[in-house]
């Protein structure tokens, strides 16, 4: 969360450090004059001397940036799912997504898939699935880190030739930890040595008991090699799609998170975004992490350009001043001064930072998963 000293809260609240301190050892909370404090306890703080409310959110800029307003209720529409598939190495991950994507190539599209964005969309029934193409591990870790949270679904894979491993475990417990349900796709049983009731069994040894065992959790049989099973697993998730009421207002300024950024030669900082929440629009102001910017062009993961990006559509953007990171949070500003600033500031934070740290895990390693 956003921290401001008790220094600069009194600074901003035109108070002294002591008058500060002793209002915080009123609350119970022992500080010192460099102290960080959250921005929930300054508010607490602003709101002891008689600041008004909105002054409160003015204590931090940044603060004030990323807050979310609550949505009206009847502002809210269902959204596509957003799925994430994980398992142990070479269980098919990569063919699964692939398999899934060809599947769902139009005949207007044939041909035209070229483009890689990092997540796509499907369409199954008339009803749209959002996949998000990072590895699972990575974007749980990556993206929980800065309190992310992008994946509606797990999609567990599991290669019915080899059973539950060490990287099955991780990505059981990464998905139970993030709260998020799984269903368990049993991959390669095309393969004469499948044997899916070894899954099944040892997926009782983690706590997921499949239906047919008298469990809740769904398993679908498929071969990311014949498409065998694709069109149940897409029916799988749109059930428990359904059963979550999963929804958002796209009547709002957008809000979401980048999947995955690079410096491109000839176009400069491109960062694929998820949507979650809004509607981005070409010429929105945008912050994303410590970069910011005017939205220039948006490309979807068709290759088209789009004016538009609502709730739970993956989409390529283009404009920014800097690269972001996978798992930054992407706003939209109507001042572009604002924008500026807290960029500036987080980038300043990021060079401290990056002084400090002696060894940083490169974005290379942490997604080399897939
Ligand atoms: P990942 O590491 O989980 O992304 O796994 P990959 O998608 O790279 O697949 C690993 C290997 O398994 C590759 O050689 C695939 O061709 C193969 N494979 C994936 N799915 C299937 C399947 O359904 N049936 C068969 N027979 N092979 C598969
Ligand atoms: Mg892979």
């Amino acid at each position: 969360g956003e921290t401001i000293t008790v220094q600069e809260l009194a600074e901003k609240l035109k108070k002294t450090a002591a008058e500060v301190i002793k209002k915080l050892m009123n609350l119970g909370v022992l500080a010192t004059i460099n102290q960080e404090i959250d921005f929930d306890t300054a508010a607490l703080i602003a709101g002891e001397f008689g600041v008004e409310a909105e002054l409160k959110v003015a204590v931090d800029k940044e603060a004030l940036i990323m807050a979310e307003p609550e949505d009206d209720p009847a502002q809210l529409v269902p959204r596509p799912p957003v799925v994430t598939i994980m398992g142990h190495v070479d269980h098919g991950k990569t063919s699964l997504l692939d398999a899934i994507r060809q599947t769902n190539v139009t005949a207007g599209e044939a041909g035209g898939i070229t483009q890689h964005i990092g997540a796509y969309q499907v369409e199954h029934n008339g009803k749209k699935i959002t996949f998000v193409d990072t590895p699972g591990h990575a974007a749980f870790t990556a993206m929980r880190a800065r309190g992310a949270q992008i994946t509606d679904i797990a999609i567990l894979v599991v290669a019915a030739d080899d059973g539950v491993m060490p990287q099955t475990v991780e990505a059981i417990n990464h998905a139970k930890a993030a709260n998020v349900p799984i269903i368990v796709a049993i991959n390669k049983m095309d393969k004469p040595e499948a044997n899916p009731d070894k899954v099944k069994q040892e997926l009782t040894q983690h706590e997921l008991v499949v239906e047919d065992w008298g469990g809740d959790v769904i398993a679908v049989p498929v071969s990311a090699k014949t498409r065998m099973g694709l069109d149940n697993l897409l029916e799988m998730i749109l059930l428990v799609a359904e059963v979550n009421e999963l929804k958002a207002n796209p009547n709002r300024r957008a809000r979401g998170t980048v999947v995955e950024a690079e410096l491109d030669k000839g176009r400069g900082p491109v960062a694929t975004v998820l949507v979650q929440n809004g509607t981005l629009n070409v010429g929105d102001t945008i912050v994303v992490g410590h970069a910011y910017g005017r939205v220039r062009a948006m490309i979807d993961d068709k290759g088209r350009r789009v004016k538009k990006a609502g709730p739970s559509t993956p989409v390529e953007i283009l404009g920014l001043s800097d690269v972001p990171e996978a798992g930054d949070i992407l706003v939209v500003v109507e001042d572009e001064k604002l924008a500026r600033e807290v960029a500036e500031k987080r980038q300043m934070r990021k060079r401290e930072e990056i002084l400090k740290a002696t060894a940083k895990i490169s974005l290379d390693d942490l997604f080399k998963h897939i």
